[in-house]
């Protein structure tokens, strides 16, 4: 039997089709190489914005063309999107034959066994159920030897007003430490030698299970074999002083972070329900500065929040010239049903929207133009992850792609290099010498 897997949306998201991946092979599927010769289909769902949930539309609109020449092929919704329409979702698409989400997709193999035996099995539930971490027995399957993401919590406990998150992934629950470490060790055997701890707000991993989050950082980091650690998303409120120190203190956590502004104006981020101020967040980038030597950022940017004014949208420009991101993921608000913000007076118009990110991601274009220039003739210490046509990929300790000539032999391997040609988002390197 195979199986094919659509995924929309975030790291988490591609983590969790690892995990359903792993279930799948548990029970004898083999991966199809096109959705046409799979004998079952799934659609892993996002709803972060309007655009992800029309593709699910247009792609299930595309995949029932299966069941014309292979009847008995399955169809299946899982993820958010699934988790916030539910039966309304089930009752727009009867091609679908079974539905699940985040929630429990340790359910998966009796699901499957249920849409054979030919009922409908639609199983999005209101609450995670007691047995969810029943999933982490599963084994995860994934294409990047070196690298593995490790989810270590689900959902969230802020309440951000213009996000779907705590509705379809629940209020946040930790995963034990002893279970994120088992996986760890179990990836390193397989020769992975970079972990991504993974979390819709990872910094406040721990908070409902008594345990710092950098407590996570030191016993990860301990694991023989660990190369290099890096968590995503933190939450500027939950980075703490003692996270900080820790990133600086263990040689295995790379000088990057991913940490979510938002907007600049601290008007815009009291309607958000963000939780802190402009002068905070910035305060919280210069402590990292100080704690992690060489540290660099990236960030999210949501343009045109309701009520956003000129002045409003200056204040975001102003945090971009002041940190300066290598990275900003940038996107206009996309009202989201079942969120505060829906509801909100003042939503603005689509093509002052419009304006507002083309001249963001023309003031960005022109920081990561001057980041680019700072990194030529530099040395950086590369994580060769693939290999193609001659040429090496890896990613330095600070994020960005860098390529390299050599043997395929040097897969796997942290090598240091001179960066002969630095682009915006890629760089040529020469080798210098293998570390390790
Ligand atoms: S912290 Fe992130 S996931 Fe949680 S509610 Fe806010 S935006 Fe959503």
């Amino acid at each position: 039997m195979k199986y094919y897997i659509k995924t929309f949306g975030c790291q988490m998201n591609f983590n969790d089709s690892e995990r359903l991946r792993g279930i799948l092979r548990s029970m004898g599927y083999e991966p199809a190489q096109s959705w046409e010769e799979a004998d079952l289909i799934l659609l892993n769902t996002c709803t972060i914005r309007e655009k992800p949930d029309q593709k699910v539309y247009s792609h299930l609109g595309e995949y029932k063309k299966i069941k014309e020449k292979k009847p008995t092929a399955l169809i299946g919704v899982c993820g958010c999107l699934a988790q916030r329409m539910g039966e309304e979702l089930a009752h727009k698409a009867p091609v679908v034959d079974l539905m699940f989400s985040s929630y429990n997709m340790h359910q998966l193999p009796e699901l499957i066994s249920q849409a054979q035996a030919g009922y409908r099995a639609i199983a999005i539930l209101e609450e995670p159920p007691e047995d969810e971490d029943k999933l982490w027995d599963f084994p995860t399957v994934r294409d990047n030897q070196f690298c593995a993401y490790v989810t270590v919590m689900k959902g969230c406990d802020k309440n951000c007003t213009y996000c779907v998150v705590p509705k379809t992934r629940g209020r946040q629950r930790s995963r034990g430490l002893e279970s994120i470490l088992e996986e760890v060790r179990e990836l390193v055997q397989g020769g992975v030698r970079e972990v991504h701890l993974l979390g819709q707000n990872v910094t406040a991993w721990g908070q409902d299970i008594g345990l710092p989050f950098e407590e996570l950082l030191y016993r990860v980091a301990e694991v023989p074999g660990v190369e290099r650690v890096r968590f995503t998303t933190g939450h500027p409120k939950d980075m703490t002083e003692r996270i900080a120190r820790a990133m600086g203190d263990i040689p295995q956590i790379c000088e990057h972070i991913h940490l979510p502004l938002q907007a600049g104006s601290d008007r815009i981020l009291g309607l958000m329900d963000r939780g802190y101020v402009k002068e905070e967040y910035l305060e919280k980038v210069q402590m990292l500065r100080e704690y992690v030597k060489g540290i660099t950022f990236s960030t999210d940017i949501i343009v045109g929040f309701p009520t956003e004014t000129e002045e409003d949208f200056e204040e975001t420009l102003d945090v971009l010239r002041r940190v300066r991101f290598e990275q900003v993921f940038s996107f206009k608000y996309s009202p989201r049903p079942d969120t505060p913000a829906y509801s909100m007076e003042g939503q603005v118009k689509e093509e002052v929207k419009s304006e507002r990110m083309t001249r963001l991601l023309e003031l960005q274009k022109s920081i990561i133009g001057d980041i680019a220039r700072s990194y030529q003739n530099t040395e950086q210490e590369l994580l060769l992850e693939s290999y193609e046509g001659g040429k090496l990929m890896g990613r330095t300790r600070t994020n960005r792609w860098a390529s390299l000539r050599g043997e395929e032999s040097l897969l796997g391997k942290v090598v240091r290099a001179k960066v002969t040609d630095s682009r915006a988002f890629s760089m040529e390197c020469e080798l210098l010498e293998v570390v390790r």
